[in-house]
């Protein structure tokens, strides 16, 4: 049997391991192809492509947009989108700049209840990373103010912390329009975690394409429900480890043990808008 990973992540966003080094640990672990994903951002994509060729994988190129429908955050993957894409572009640099705004306005907030975090700390990790929580986890812990990572997110910066920012997001249907006039499959990424699924109808009338079944936060018998609802809905099913890097998040690349199968039908869904 042969396997992808259409669900990883590198330092372009909040991952661990950079473009240029995925495709490698791609091929270690057996891969026949992945696609990088990064949140809001696809400076990540040629630089893996060109690793993959060296390394002789494919890498598809993909972005994972933040989205929001009322409180829900609703995550949509953008699968061979063209990268180059103007308008895609201008999305994501207004993604960049408010993703900076609120890091800042997260460190004011824990400033103010005491923790002296110093954004340029946040900022230095974060690198070229799309600036997200994980980058003030890991400063609040280089900085001694607490002891992991979790406990960030446990006491400050989760959903309901004290600290926390909600995110600029897009529309389901603006990123899902996006996508596509980018080129791109859309596809509901991790479902499972926004337990939102009556939204489905209505985004495959927006144009939703494929929901992400395999899924590290996905149980095996939800899988199998959300291949099953994608056959209902006429959409593929995708999958993906979500890989971060050692250490952050849960999956490990290749984990979910994805069928080359499902990559054939994502790249005939794409022949069949073409024609
Ligand atoms: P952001 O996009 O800045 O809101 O950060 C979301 C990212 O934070 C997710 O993609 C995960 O990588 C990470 N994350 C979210 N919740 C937790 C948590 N409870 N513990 C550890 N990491 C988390
Ligand atoms: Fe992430
Ligand atoms: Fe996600
Ligand atoms: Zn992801």
């Amino acid at each position: 049997m042969n396997y992808v990973d259409l669900h990883v992540h590198s330092t372009c966003s909040d991952g661990l391991v950079r473009p240029e080094e995925l495709p490698n640990l791609a091929v270690k672990v057996g891969l026949e192809a992945i696609s990088i994903t990064d949140h809001d951002t696809v400076a990540g994509v040629e630089r893996g492509i060109e690793a993959g060729r060296e390394a002789g994988i494919e890498v598809v190129p993909g972005v994972e947009l933040s989205t929001i429908s009322g409180e829900t955050d609703i995550h949509i993957l953008g699968y061979f989108i063209d990268w180059r894409n103007p308008e895609l572009l201008s999305v994501l640099e207004t993604f960049r700049r408010k993703r900076y705004d609120r890091a800042r306005e997260m460190v004011r907030r824990l400033n103010k209840l005491g923790l002296n975090l110093s954004f340029d700390t946040v900022v230095e990790i974060a690198g070229d990373g799309a600036l997200g929580r994980p980058h003030v986890a890991e400063a609040l812990v280089r900085e001694n103010l607490i002891s992991n990572s979790s406990e960030a997110f446990d006491r400050y910066i989760g959903y309901h912390g004290p600290a926390y920012v909600p995110k600029y997001a897009l529309s389901p249907k603006d990123a899902i329009r996006i996508i596509i006039s980018a080129g791109g499959i859309p596809v509901f990424s991790h479902p499972g975690t926004a337990n939102r699924d009556e939204l489905i109808p209505g985004m495959v009338r927006d144009g939703l394409m494929g929901i992400e079944a395999y899924h590290p936060m996905h149980p095996a018998e939800l899988r199998r429900y959300y291949i099953n609802l994608a056959k209902k809905h006429g959409l593929v099913h995708t999958g993906g480890s979500d890989y971060h890097g050692e250490g952050r998040g849960i999956g490990q690349i290749g984990c979910e043990m994805v069928p080359i199968s499902v990559l054939e039908d994502l790249r005939r869904c794409l022949r069949m808008r073409r024609v």
